[in-house]
């Protein structure tokens, strides 16, 4: 199961785990358009190959893997996946090479 952003990256949006992420696949990054609107970062999970590098750069500690996502903050891993099929239901990003 994919990695997910959870509640502490609101407000935050550090970017951190953006410069780590081996496939580009949390957005917005800096640079792009929906960043200064963005809540918080978001992880695509269609395309997270699972490799945990982002957790550990994470300065509060919001990244979980899917299963572990606390209890409480559950509604995130939906709230991760709404924001891609949203982005790909606009045309922002090729669903395919995110
Ligand atoms: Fe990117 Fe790996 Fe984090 Fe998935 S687990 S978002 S692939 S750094």
């Amino acid at each position: 199961m994919a990695f997910v952003i959870t509640k502490p990256c609101v407000g935050v949006k550090d970017t951190a785990c953006v410069a780590v992420c081996p496939c580009d696949v949390i957005h917005p990054t800096r640079d792009e358009p929906g960043f200064a609107t963005a809540d918080q970062l978001f992880i695509n999970p269609d395309s997270c190959i699972d490799c945990a590098l982002c957790v550990a750069e994470c300065p509060v500690n919001a990244i979980f893997s899917g299963q572990d996502v606390p209890a409480q903050w559950g509604n995130y891993v939906e709230k991760n996946a709404t924001y891609f099929r949203k982005e790909n239901a606009a045309g922002v990003r090729d669903p395919i090479n995110p």
